[in-house]
């Protein structure tokens, strides 16, 4: 989007506040399918917990996208978008089996990531489908936060339990309908998610009734100058020959489905906000923002670098700046960044905001949560409004004392 316009809706809207570029969502997942062009049956599940306004999941209701979900209240909200629940991925890690019975009952495709609840569900249900997740144990990115697949991590059924996993089959008699893997948030290297890739053919061979292989995630975009980014053409050219190939080996077509949640909005989003205070210290210059990690974490929480403009003087001489949240806590959303001169009362574009980061925020502070736009058709949509003192106090039971 233009400045211009982002200044706009600073202006009529009010900040902090949240912008989301609909074109730009929807030319992601047109990327995405168009570089599998080569696969007849495929479906992209967006993944909810990286933006889960309503509107936005009924954006990709309109694109005719699945879901990829990890909590029933994002099946429900899935549901209330008017999602039909075959469009509707379950992929839960360490919750009880009763919700995951929920979850089944609702018509939602269940995907399995610990042997304890396979063999519980197997037990209980034998006639309801399940997909179980691999954990390949396969390091996509050097970050252990984000890097889900390797040994120590908590995702996922280790490839060696294989055995185990056949006998639960075996006993209970359920259909494993999917196989499945999300490495990680970090696809920096193309050969290592192949490889990737292979443990999960070779470990999908041993399912005689397989309808799709979900390759999860890990799609990485660009966050500031000289960011790796996946090339997912390339990507799309090496694994839609393999599924082919594999499909032909396995004798029956298969859905590739992927679930990127970042890849698909972490670009269409703007996070606009209003410089208090320009605060020279010895050793630094500050500018204090009328926001903090109650409204965008990333950066405190993984040290994610989102890119920063000025967009009330985008031409101004650019200056050196630590650009600090209001929380009181040490929150800072940049160090010794280059931005054009900050006056007080000017507006921040902070880009790269549409993944993990109004999904993220808290009322830490007593603050309000901040309200969402959606751009769509040259037209700024209010989506959720700023919270109010009323929302504070909802829940909260006043007893006498
Ligand atoms: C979070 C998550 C995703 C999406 O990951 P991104 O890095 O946002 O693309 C996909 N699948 C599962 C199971 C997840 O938990």
């Amino acid at each position: 989007m233009e400045s211009q316009q982002l200044l706009q809706i600073a202006n009529e809207f009010g900040a902090p506040i949240y912008v989301y570029d609909a074109q730009k969502i929807e030319s992601q997942y047109l990327r995405l399918l168009n570089a599998f062009s080569k696969i007849e049956r495929k479906q992209i599940n967006y993944a909810v917990k990286a933006l889960s306004n309503v509107s936005i999941l009924k954006l990709f209701k309109k694109f005719d996208s699945g879901l990829d979900t990890v909590s029933i209240q994002e099946v429900q909200l899935g549901l209330y978008a008017g999602f039909s629940p075959n469009k509707i991925m379950y992929t839960p890690n360490g919750v009880s089996l009763q919700e995951i019975e929920e979850v089944a009952a609702l018509g939602v495709q269940i995907n399995i990531d610990n042997l304890s609840i396979l063999e519980q569900f197997g037990s209980k249900h034998p006639k309801i489908p399940v997909c179980i997740r691999i954990n390949p144990h396969v390091m996509a990115g050097g970050n252990t936060n984000i890097s889900v697949g390797h040994i120590d991590s908590k995702f996922g059924i280790s490839i060696h339990q294989l055995p185990h996993i056949f006998r639960i089959v075996e006993n209970t008699g359920m259909h494993i309908n999917g196989i499945h893997m999300h490495t990680g948030s970090d696809i920096l290297d193309i050969e290592v998610f192949l490889y990737a890739s292979e443990i999960l053919f070779e470990s999908a061979k041993h399912f005689k009734d397989l309808d799709f292989i979900d390759f999860g995630s890990g799609f990485k975009v660009p966050y500031k100058k000289g960011d790796i980014e996946t090339d997912v053409e390339e990507l799309g050219k090496k694994l839609s020959k393999r599924f082919l190939a594999f499909e032909k080996e396995y004798g029956r077509d298969l859905t590739l489905i992927f679930e990127p949640g970042k890849f698909l909005v972490s670009e269409a989003g703007y996070f606009l906000a209003k410089v208090n205070v320009v605060k020279q210290t010895t050793s630094t210059v500050f500018a204090s923002i009328d926001t903090g990690f109650n409204h965008l974490i990333r950066p405190m929480l993984y040290g994610s670098e989102h890119q920063i403009e000025n967009i009330s003087h985008p031409k101004g001489k650019e200056r050196f700046y630590s650009v600090v949240g209001y929380i009181c806590e040490t929150d800072t959303f940049a160090t010794n960044r280059k931005i054009s001169e900050i006056k007080e009362g000017d507006i921040l574009a902070f880009r790269n905001a549409g993944a993990y980061c109004f999904s993220m925020s808290s009322n830490y502070n007593s603050r309000y949560k901040p309200a969402e736009i959606l751009w769509l058709d040259g037209k700024a949509n209010l989506i959720r409004t700023q919270e109010t003192f009323d929302d504070l106090l909802r829940n909260q039971i006043e007893i006498t004392i």
